[in-house]
């Protein structure tokens, strides 16, 4: 099947306009403009099922449609801070595909009747930035960007935005914080953006998978669009694999694929012959899966994932094999949100700094079986009481390692661990 949101590995130099025009680039935000009403958009983007390819997986029509028309301007932001454990995926359609990933992000904005919009990328991705900015210009040159595009009124201008490298710039109300200018902390919600947004204004924040396959669906239609994947969860998503495969990478594939043929047919199976053991199939933020047959077979969707006991989120795959101890692996996870809790609540601020300091006893051979216990007793008190979602996915792994490999904890506490 020929790639949707990964086409420079079908058509080379896609990241040239002219390549791009020559493969029907602009002719998506061309109709939108020229023969839609904004409505129309938002309501073909709902009729197609896509949702947020972030982590949340919310409605991505159902999304612009909240924006409150009574309060204008309105603002379209990419969040382009990728910075989960595991995600590669938004950086390789910025690098090798990024006239489509734009042009989702103009086809957003003349839905929702923003004039301006922002691509907030992480700090690392000044690079990414640099090259968005010579896109951008190329777009302005050939009047896919400016003022009366396409002969119409409508006019267009996109900037780009780096933060400082935090994590929680992902957050969209703490990307919202960073982009105007203040410290990035998560805002208390509601209001949601599309209400109060940026500068106080209805926002669009819409990951840039997303955007990248918005400009598909309104050249062929939200039916073309829901051949792929399955009734609830339509579409293409990109597979980002990581861990102890033998071809870990971006993999574009329908919803619905299963674990083992990501792992198996596309990822080669597992490194030096050993055995799988769990995945992680969120990244850092994700419940860990024992994988057994049951798992293996899931869908990857955002139904089936939930179903055996983690979630979907960013589709960042990382396989765990049987050489490694999850007790390891949760002290990986604790390190990393440790260092990127923002602080602005308690729960996750101190919770975190406890759960950092159990975990390093028990890693220093200093642990007991009570402090197994007591790792896991801090995470519980943690859940539900955080402010935003970074406070919940520290847990995850921490949670459900202990409850499903509690031999590895044991392990390391009863003194056995190699
Ligand atoms: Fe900040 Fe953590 Fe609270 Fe989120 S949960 S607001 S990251 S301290």
């Amino acid at each position: 099947m020929a790639h949707i949101l990964l086409r420079h590995r079908d058509i080379p130099d896609i990241d040239q306009l002219d390549v791009y025009v020559q493969n029907g680039g602009f002719a998506a935000f061309k109709k939108a403009v020229t023969t839609m009403q904004p409505d129309e958009v938002t309501e073909e983007v709902k009729a197609s099922g896509l949702r947020g390819r972030g982590g949340a997986g919310f409605p991505t029509g159902l999304k612009w449609s909240f924006m409150d028309k009574n309060n204008w301007p309105h603002y379209v932001v990419a969040n382009a801070d990728e910075s989960e454990p595991g995600t590669f995926k938004d950086r390789e359609i910025m690098e090798r595909n990024p006239f489509q990933f734009l042009e989702g992000v103009a086809i957003a904005a003349y839905a929702v009747g923003a004039h301006r919009a922002y691509v907030y990328l992480r700090g690392e991705f000044w690079q990414v930035a640099a090259w968005l900015d010579e896109k951008i210009a190329e777009m302005e040159a050939a009047g896919y960007l400016g003022e009366n595009l396409f002969g119409t009124e409508y006019s267009l201008k996109i900037y780009t935005h780096l933060g400082a490298g935090a994590y929680i710039c992902g957050e969209e109300t703490a990307l919202l914080e960073s982009l105007e200018g203040k410290r990035g902390q998560p805002r208390i919600r509601p209001p949601f953006p599309p209400s109060y947004g940026l500068y106080g204004k209805p926002t669009v924040v819409n990951n840039v998978e997303t955007l990248a396959n918005v400009p598909y669906i309104i050249a062929n239609g939200a039916q073309a669009y829901r051949q792929f994947g399955t009734e609830k969860s339509p579409g293409v998503k990109i597979f980002s694999l990581s861990g102890n495969v033998n071809k870990p990478g971006n993999y574009e594939l329908p919803l619905g694929a299963t674990f083992r043929e990501l792992i198996y047919e596309y990822g080669g199976g597992i490194q030096d012959g050993h055995k799988i053991k769990a995945i992680m199939p969120a990244g850092a933020s994700s419940a860990v899966i024992v994988a057994n047959d049951e798992a293996l077979d899931t869908p990857m969707d955002y139904e089936n994932v939930q179903n055996v006991g983690s979630m979907l989120g960013s589709a960042s795959v990382i396989v765990i094999d049987d050489t490694f101890d999850m007790d390891w692996v949760v002290a990986k996870t604790i390190e990393f949100f440790k260092h990127e809790s923002c602080g602005k609540c308690t729960p996750c601020r101190e919770g975190n700094y406890w759960m950092l300091n159990i975990i390093e006893r028990i890693e220093e051979g200093e642990g007991s079986p009570q402090d197994v216990q007591l790792l896991d007793n801090v995470a519980h008190q943690m859940q539900g009481k955080c402010l935003c979602a970074l406070g919940e996915f520290a847990t995850m792994a921490v949670t459900t390692s202990i409850e499903r490999f509690p031999e590895d904890f044991a392990k390391r506490v009863g003194g056995q661990h190699e």
